[in-house]
């Protein structure tokens, strides 16, 4: 058992921070976030940096580390500018689907833009009427010669409105029974018949969007069927349970930022002739922050370093989804509490790392769906 970071892994942290602190300027990031503005110029720069989903093969514009290294990088973003670190991890982590289940040549014409910072892509499975419930989808896709006629509509689409191309996923088969009839395609946004626009003000991620999308009578080729037909489901699950350790560790970057500035905060502010650090329930709540973020990290280095090694173990990735937003939502409400008055304001962070927490916990499945998950993993079919 190995509990320290590899040179490489230091190395690449080191690297981040420094990337950091040169790109981010807090006013300007703050300015971005308010105007709801995908920071396209740093996401760029850390594209020509290789950082962007630097775990996808050399062939494909990435580095080939492993997932466990990207994310440690993801983590140390977020943790320093989570309005940039969360929209940097966002833009690759829809184009999972494609990653895994993509044929050579749709892997070679839309994956290697993600890792050069060229463009963001998005997966659109929720529908208004089924959100954690997508044994059936109302969206329609209906072979017609050589073409797919896609209709419907999405809602909460992250970074729709800008993305390149979705990877959507639709009914080809209205009756089959559940799960068996959801087909997947890569689509590009600009095809006619597609509208997508950003629903409105939300506390989490502001830097991307969430958007509604309308396929009216889309033309999709059939080369762009992602995998087999009707095997959609199947290929949903299986990158998010990918994406959901990636996810789990975006919520350890947040806690470790909410802690760090509180950890500031308690060494600097002097309260009653003394700094507050010095008060017990400040020092406590610190040491529980340290406590959690820890265990929790531990967690998701776990689920990764599985992933890596090949041998993924759903209930630990499952767990780490659970556990690590729990952690980062605590976090922050400690950090607000030991902030007081400064907690509330958007230029110390916090507000932002707790709306980026909140959403953490419902991006790909909400923790109670997870939990479902784990459960009949741990206790069988009873
Ligand atoms: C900011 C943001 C970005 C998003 N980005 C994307 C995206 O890019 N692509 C995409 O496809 N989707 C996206 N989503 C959608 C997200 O995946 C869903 O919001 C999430 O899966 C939950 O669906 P829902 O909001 O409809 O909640 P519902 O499914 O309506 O759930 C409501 C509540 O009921 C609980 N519940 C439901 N069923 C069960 C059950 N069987 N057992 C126990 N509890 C249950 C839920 O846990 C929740 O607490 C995004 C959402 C947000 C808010």
């Amino acid at each position: 058992m190995e509990f320290a970071f590899t040179p490489r892994q230091r190395l690449l942290r080191e690297a981040v921070r420094e990337f950091m602190k040169g790109e981010c300027d807090p006013a300007v990031t703050l300015e971005l976030a308010k105007k709801k503005q995908f920071p396209w110029e740093i996401y760029r720069k850390a594209g020509q940096h290789g950082f962007l989903a630097s775990y996808y093969p050399k062939e494909l514009g990435g580095q080939g580390i492993p997932l466990l290294d990207y994310c440690i990088m993801m983590e140390e973003m977020i943790r320093h500018d989570n309005r940039i670190g969360m929209a940097l991890s966002l833009g690759s982590i829809p184009a999972k689907v494609l990653l895994r289940f993509g044929n050579e040549e749709q892997k070679k014409r839309y994956l290697p833009k993600l890792t050069k910072g060229e463009a963001v892509s998005s997966i659109a499975v929720t529908e208004p009427n089924h959100g954690s419930d997508i044994r059936f989808l109302d969206t329609r896709a209906i072979k017609k010669g050589d073409e797919y006629i896609l209709q419907g509509s999405k809602i909460f689409i992250t970074n729709a409105d800008i993305a390149e191309f979705y990877t959507v996923f639709a009914q080809t088969d209205p009756d089959a029974g559940p799960y068996r009839g959801i087909s997947g395609f890569i689509v590009e946004r600009e095809t006619e018949g597609i509208t997508a626009w950003d629903i409105g003000d939300k506390i989490g991620i502001k830097t991307t969007s969430s958007c509604i999308i309308e396929f009216r009578e889309v033309r999709v080729p059939k080369e762009n069927l992602l995998g087999k037909e009707n095997h959609g489901f199947i290929y949903i699950m299986e990158a998010l349970n990918e994406g959901r350790i990636e996810i789990a560790s975006q919520a350890i970057g947040l806690a470790r930022g909410a802690y760090d500035r509180a950890l500031a905060h308690a060494k600097t502010r002097e309260q009653f002739g003394q700094k507050i650090g010095k008060f017990q329930n400040i020092a406590h709540m610190l040491v529980e922050m340290s406590e959690n973020i820890e265990s929790a990290a531990l967690l998701c280095y776990k689920a990764l370093w599985l992933f890596d090694q090949g041998k993924m173990d759903l209930a630990t990735s499952l767990q780490a989804k659970v556990k690590c937003p729990l952690v980062a939502i605590d976090t922050c409400l400690k950090a607000m509490q030991i902030l007081a008055g400064y907690g509330l304001f958007e230029e110390q962070f916090l507000p932002g790392y707790l709306g980026d927490a909140l959403a953490t916990w419902l991006l790909e499945g909400t923790g109670q769906i997870q939990r479902n998950t784990v459960a009949s993993q741990i206790l069988g079919k009873l």
